[in-house]
């Protein structure tokens, strides 16, 4: 419950905070004159119908999300991510444990390549909510596949197998989604008529308190990759 708190009210506006930063880094101005930049860009795709660009930024920002989640299971980014892996009992209260780096070092690559490829900032401002929702679904406790509809969309049961403890989930299923990323790239898993028992964040050790959790990436003892 304190991620609930704590993700909408800290950790996304140090996200935010971040992409502010860059904004300022890239464009050398102040943040008026970025803004009112922004507000009135005219590029080819920003002069498409808001609901293509709305597509066209859920593809993109999902692939760029894909390999971002992908590179969260390597290595020394593994101990950030490992929080988010490390709910148990995994239901729609798991989809805001998350650790701010985690956070940030996800979202700020997705809005920069976004704004810098021109898109609408009216378009690319109802993504963040919308991705932040479907989350929270794709998590709930429920034995949803979607059918034939979820190779199009990320189901419960998709996300579901991503936190499976078992091996053989384990690094399946990284799109939040778009499942067609993991079937390009080979790390597709729904297996028909069976569905996830065990979660959690395999060999990763981590302290339940959310202090505890905070910390636990910057020990020298966190763990390297779930392998
Ligand atoms: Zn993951
Ligand atoms: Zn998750």
């Amino acid at each position: 419950m304190i991620y609930w708190l704590i993700t909408p009210l800290v950790s996304k506006n140090v996200t935010r905070f971040a992409v502010g930063l860059m904004l300022f880094a890239v464009f050398q101005q102040d943040m008026a004159t970025v803004k009112q930049y922004l507000e009135n860009i005219d590029t080819p795709l920003s002069r498409q119908p808001l609901w293509l660009q709305a597509i066209q930024i859920i593809l993109i920002g999902d692939f760029i999300g894909y390999w971002m989640h992908r590179a969260f299971h390597q290595g020394r980014l593994w101990a950030f991510h490992a929080i988010h892996h490390s709910s148990v009992s995994l239901d729609w209260l798991s989809s805001v444990r998350i650790h701010p780096v985690n956070d940030l070092l996800m979202r700020q690559p997705q809005v920069m390549v976004i704004l810098a490829m021109g898109f609408s900032p009216i378009a690319i401002a109802g993504y963040a909510p919308f991705l932040a929702l479907y989350a929270i679904m794709i998590h709930a406790n429920l034995n949803w596949s979607y059918g034939k509809f979820g190779v199009l969309f990320a189901s419960p049961v998709f996300h579901r197998w991503h936190h499976t403890a078992e091996d053989a989930g384990l690094n399946r299923n990284f799109a939040g989604l778009i499942p067609a990323y993991d079937m390009l790239f080979g790390t597709y898993y729904m297996p028909k008529g069976k569905l996830p028992e065990v979660f959690g964040a395999r060999d990763a050790q981590v302290p339940d308190g959310f202090w505890g959790q905070m910390l636990y990436p910057f020990r020298k003892s966190a763990a390297k990759a779930p392998l």
